[in-house]
């Protein structure tokens, strides 16, 4: 409880405490009106000061006004009848300020939440100097440097394990429990905590840049984009609270002038202003204006909390909608790790080729590349390489030792003009030429990721209606996976542009209603990331473009959590729709009953702190999604 929130509860109960001693009391006249004004300050003066600024500020139409003309309204009443029944108007704020100060608590509670679940921020970073280990900023640390990571802690940068053995306790991360071993050379990401062992990690990048800073960035951004059922709310609330201001005089003014003039019979004033500051206390759209936000917030928490990133409550929303899933193949539905199957080549041996392979992609960050380094397994000189060229979805071409490397697929070949010799085994093939000679082709494969096919079908279950597939690999390969997946289509041999173009296509096809996801690594595939409904990061485990480009993303590479992001979704949306259903609602109900003279304040008061708690519980329950 903040001191704040302490405070309120000092006034609450002492206000309280007032009123019911006030009720044994037997005083009358002038001094009962001046005791019962007490508690009716100490509850209310920092609503009739705020209700007072806003009058000054020309901004009038706030629950503060609509709670200050009440009770005031109905402390004039009971002078005006002289019955001395103060309470009521004293109860309301009392009431009214019990349910400011449970939002609060429940606000500030859900916000702490996220924040302990998202502690993944390391405080320090310890640098050896001498033998002897110091506690540095994370952010003084310079790119290159080598940090000590021990068991117990986080790792505050990104890096790559130069000596140690460990395990990595990703959860804060990933939302996964399974510990994550590592040994040197393996790349780790900072927010990990580490297990078991010591390790000396060089660092790769900056502070700043690694992903613990990325991430926090984002969820601390994430409330700021709104979706559109909370804008509804903010516009409903501005137009909403003047409205049901002037509905009040009306029902204050009118039935008594009827009564009298058409009617012949008493005016009853005092009836229909009770009635009219019934309808005020009723009015307050305060459990809406709250449990809305509030929901949306839980639901990011509760995903970030199951792995998944959402990058504001707006792309929550898209994503509830989702209806078609379009996939990259490497690295998302396969784990972009390729082993070389084959290597048939003219005149030079073997490993030369996938030396001049491995040199000429040295500088590149596609999972092909990556492979055919770790295929030929030595450290490689890169002095050895200029002019390297990277061409999207065809290859590399670079000079190694003075000479002119290609390595690509057929799209390249053609487009250097150089005859190539087509290979009949199923796999990727990057074709080689050297000195613009044709010199073989180098065979590798990818393996689908284990947990692809279940994925898919629990795409199907969550209510996802086509999956489809994008990849600039070839057909041969390309359907041997949607086949095996059990995909709905799919599209061989595209360049990055592609991709967008048959993206493009795709959500013309589609009703507006319906959304399409795109789910990519961000290598070759940031643009579609960005043209689609709503771009799904595989991975943020590597590609910083995916995390840039990407409105989701994914903490581990598992494709079973796009499901799992769909299912948080539609929970938290559920939840939203049920709130804004229930609130208008009883509100509507209450309202009728409240010009009726049916309902009175105190039904009034319980009425909106009744549901505004409820709206805050239900919102609450975004915030759990274990079992989705
Ligand atoms: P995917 O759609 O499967 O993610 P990409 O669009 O990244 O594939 O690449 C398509 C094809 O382009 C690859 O299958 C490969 O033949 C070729 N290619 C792309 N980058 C490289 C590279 N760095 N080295 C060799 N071949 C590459
Ligand atoms: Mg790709």
């Amino acid at each position: 409880m903040s001191k704040k929130q302490k405070k309120m509860l000092v006034r609450i109960i002492t206000a309280a405490v007032i009123l019911i001693a006030l009720y044994f009391i037997p005083v009358t006249g002038i001094l009962r009106f001046a005791l019962y004004l007490i508690p009716y300050f100490i509850i209310g003066y920092d609503i009739l000061l705020k209700a007072a600024k806003g009058i000054k500020n020309r901004q009038i139409f706030d629950e503060n006004f609509l709670m200050a003309v009440a009770t005031i309204g109905a402390i004039a009443l009971a002078v005006y009848d002289q019955s001395g029944d103060y309470t009521e108007a004293i109860a309301v704020m009392l009431f009214y300020q019990v349910g400011e100060w449970f939002q609060s608590y429940a606000v500030g509670k859900s916000r702490r939440n996220i924040s302990d679940l998202m502690d993944i921020r390391p405080d320090y970073a310890n640098i050896e100097r001498d033998g002897k280990l110091e506690k540095v900023d994370p952010d003084e640390v310079e790119i290159g440097s080598v940090i000590v990571v021990q068991p117990g802690e986080k790792i505050p940068i990104d890096g790559v394990v130069m000596e140690g053995v460990s395990s990595l306790n990703t959860s804060a991360l990933t939302g996964e429990s399974l510990p994550r071993d590592v040994k040197d050379g393996d790349e780790i990401i900072s927010g990990c905590i580490n297990m078991t062992g010591v390790l000396k990690i060089r660092t790769t990048k900056e502070f700043g840049e690694s992903t613990v800073s990325k991430i926090l960035d984002l969820v601390e951004n994430a409330s700021s984009r709104k979706s559109k059922s909370e804008d509804f709310i903010s516009k409903f609330a501005r137009i909403y609270t003047p409205a049901v201001c002037i509905a009040a005089l009306a029902l204050a003014i009118l039935p008594p002038l009827v009564r009298m003039i058409v009617l012949g019979l008493t005016a009853q004033w005092h009836v229909w202003i009770y009635r009219a500051l019934t309808f005020l206390v009723i009015s307050c759209p305060c459990a809406l204006v709250i449990s809305i936000p509030l929901s949306f917030f839980a639901g990011i928490g509760g995903a970030s909390k199951a792995g998944v990133l959402v990058k504001g409550s707006n792309y929550l929303e898209t994503l509830s909608q989702t209806k078609i899933v379009v996939f990259d193949k490497t690295g998302t539905l396969t784990q972009g790790v390729f082993e070389v199957n084959g290597i048939h080549h003219n005149e030079l041996e073997n490993e030369k080729l996938v030396e001049y392979a491995a040199l000429a992609e040295s500088a590149s960050s596609h999972p092909i590349s990556k492979s055919l380094q770790r295929a030929y397994g030595k450290p490689l000189d890169r002095s050895r390489v200029t002019d390297i060229q990277e061409i999207s979805g065809n290859g590399v071409i670079a000079k190694v030792d003075g000479v002119e490397v290609a390595a690509g697929n057929d799209k390249l070949m053609n487009r250097l003009g150089i005859s190539y010799i087509p290979c009949h085994s199923v796999g990727t093939i990057i074709h080689m030429a050297i000195r613009g000679q044709y010199a073989g082709h180098i065979v590798i494969s990818d393996v689908i990721k284990p947990r692809a096919q279940e994925a898919i079908h629990a795409l199907k279950e969550a209510g996802v209606k086509k999956t489809v597939m994008l990849t600039g690999d070839t057909r041969k390969v390309a359907d041997q996976v949607a086949k095996t997946l059990g995909l709905d289509e799919v599209y061989s041999e595209l360049l990055p542009a592609g991709k967008v173009e048959k993206v493009e296509t795709l959500l013309k096809q589609k009703p507006e209603k319906e959304k399409l996801a795109f789910v990519g690594d961000g290598i070759n595939d940031a643009p579609v990331l960005s043209r689609a409904d709503i771009g799904i990061a595989m991975g943020a485990m590597g590609s910083d473009a995916a995390i840039e480009a990407a409105d989701v993303v994914l903490m581990d590479d598992d494709p079973m959590k796009i499901s799992k992001a769909i299912r948080i979704s539609r929970k938290c949306l559920r939840i939203v729709y049920q709130n804004i259903v229930f609130a208008i609602g009883i509100k509507l109900i209450c309202l009728a009953l409240g010009a009726f003279g049916i309902a009175n304040m105190w039904v009034a008061i319980f009425a909106d702190v009744g549901v505004m708690i409820l709206a805050v519980l239900n919102a609450i329950r975004a915030l759990f999604v274990k079992n989705l």
